[in-house]
């Protein structure tokens, strides 16, 4: 029998806002334990949560870039249940009135766009972090977390592979942060996935029982938890056992998700409504407003490259994924760079040497105006294609322009026939077997000539006319 997949997301994204959701303590990541704390993110008694107008406006941005319809009311419930790293006893979030409801996002895996809806949007506060460190027998709680505003996405059981959940999870992180809402850090857990999947034999439309997957911090093992959690399923139901329902735990170093906790179910936490918070009411000025201030979506600017500038479609991923990048190449378009030029010198050089700095395309000292002086000196056969790797890579380290950078060096090809030739010979006379066996047919020599001519003249010589020289003087 032939098994299907079925998985649905809960991502949870941290805002990027100054303070924290219901107090004014900062949200920075990183700091000394405990130190960005006040009695109403550490749950003392007596005092009142107040509410951060910023991150419900983040909520409603999103809602409204990932098709949601945005509730003119909207509530915060108590979500009641006891852990250190909660010291109020409950968390605020939303339950039966959430900000944002039936959205979708468009993915593409192997050719193939679907549609995933998205169910809710909702805005709760982060919890602390326990911390289980250290020789001692003790544990430690760090409440700086605590009461950072926290966003959940939840996805309708529309997913169908583990590659989809990947794609899915990587298209709201690009949404997230081009829209500004959250940095979607995955190693430090501004985003954060839990993964709901179930496994149904093909054709049946009722869902199997699910389980929960936790602590999939990137890509990659969100692909491998569900991969191995799917063939977990399946083996068991093959082998006539039953799925149990429950929230379990990857495992990166064994590859394996292990049982945590059976599942919780929602009357188990008391949902009810916070009585020191007024309903949210949002009016659709408001709403209005903030569409009019959204930047152009990925999506949107994907398919405007592709129409504008003659990319192919994985040219036009690649650019899109972060907007900085799509907004240098353009840059360097609109300076009169050729698109399939920029985009390669992009992904190539560019990619390389800021990944080996460890850095982003932000704060580069390469500007898209450099890049284009550059390519106008290939094209002007100023420098060879040798030369201009040089270049490129000096114009990103210092951030000098390419004129500047090839006088300085005196990078200048040499395209002057007789300077050439006068090397041509010198090359050619020192070699003599290697002319003979050359002109007795060993074609893979010319090669090595060109190597020779261009370490003389330091990568300088204009390539085509040595070339030409090559041939005239070997052939006759
Ligand atoms: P719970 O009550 O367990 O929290 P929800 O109905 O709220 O479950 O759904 C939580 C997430 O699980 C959603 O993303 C939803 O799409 C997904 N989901 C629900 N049922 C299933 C299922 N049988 N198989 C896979 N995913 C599911
Ligand atoms: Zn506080
Ligand atoms: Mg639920």
């Amino acid at each position: 029998m032939q098994y299907e997949a079925v998985i649905g997301l809960e991502i949870h994204a941290q805002l990027l806002t100054e303070s924290k959701m219901f107090c004014g303590c900062p949200t920075k990541f990183g700091s000394e334990p405990n130190t960005q704390t006040c009695p109403v993110c550490i749950g003392m008694p007596g005092v009142l949560p107040v509410m951060n107008r910023k991150a419900i406006e983040y909520v409603i941005r999103t809602g409204i870039a990932l098709n949601c319809g945005i509730a003119p009311h909207s509530r915060f419930a108590r979500k009641n249940y006891f852990y250190p790293d909660l010291p109020k006893g409950y968390q605020i979030s939303q339950y039966e009135l959430p900000l944002c409801e039936r959205g979708f996002v468009e993915i593409t895996v192997s050719g193939d766009t679907r549609r995933i809806g998205l169910t809710r949007i909702h805005l709760e506060e982060d919890a602390g972090k326990n911390i289980h460190e250290g020789a001692g027998n003790e544990s430690f709680v760090d409440l700086n977390r605590a009461g950072t505003p926290l966003m959940e996405i939840v996805s309708e059981p529309d997913i169908r592979s583990p590659q989809e959940a990947a794609e899915f999870v990587k298209k709201l992180r690009t949404v997230v942060r081009y829209i500004g809402v959250c940095d979607g850090n995955m190693e430090e857990g501004s985003l954060r996935c839990d993964a709901n999947v179930s496994v149904r034999p093909a054709g049946q439309t009722e869902l199997g029982t699910k389980t929960e997957i936790k602590n999939m911090n990137s890509f990659r093992f969100i692909e491998k938890a569900l991969d191995y959690e799917i063939r977990r399923q399946i083996k068991m139901l093959k082998e006539g056992d039953r799925v149990i329902q429950e929230t379990r735990l990857w495992d990166p170093n064994r590859g394996v998700t292990e049982s945590m906790r059976s599942k919780e179910e929602a009357h188990d936490y008391r949902y009810f409504p916070d009585p020191d918070l007024m309903p949210v009411e949002v009016e659709q000025s408001w709403i209005d407003e903030i569409t009019a201030g959204m930047v152009e979506l990925p999506d949107v600017t994907r398919h405007r490259f592709i129409e504008k500038y003659s990319l192919s479609g994985d040219d036009a991923d690649f650019i899109v994924s972060e907007r900085v990048t799509a907004a240098w190449f353009e840059e360097a378009v609109n300076h009169g760079g050729d698109p399939k030029n920029v985009i390669n010198w992009i992904k190539g050089d560019l990619m390389k040497l800021l990944n080996e700095d460890n850095r982003q395309i932000e704060g580069c000292l390469l500007t898209p105006r450099h890049l284009v002086g550059m390519l106008g000196l290939l094209d002007k056969g100023t420098i060879s294609g040798k030369i201009a790797k040089t270049v490129f890579e000096e114009m990103y380290k210092t951030g000098k322009d390419a004129e500047a950078i090839v006088k300085e060096k005196g990078l200048v090809q040499m395209s002057d026939e007789t300077g050439i030739e006068a090397i041509v010979d010198e090359v050619l006379s020192k070699s003599p077997q290697e002319v003979e066996r050359f002109r007795a047919g060993d074609a893979k020599l010319m090669g090595f000539f060109v190597g020779q001519i261009m370490k003389l003249t330091k990568g300088k010589a204009n390539p085509k006319i040595v070339n030409e020289l090559l041939k005239k003087k070997l052939l006759g």
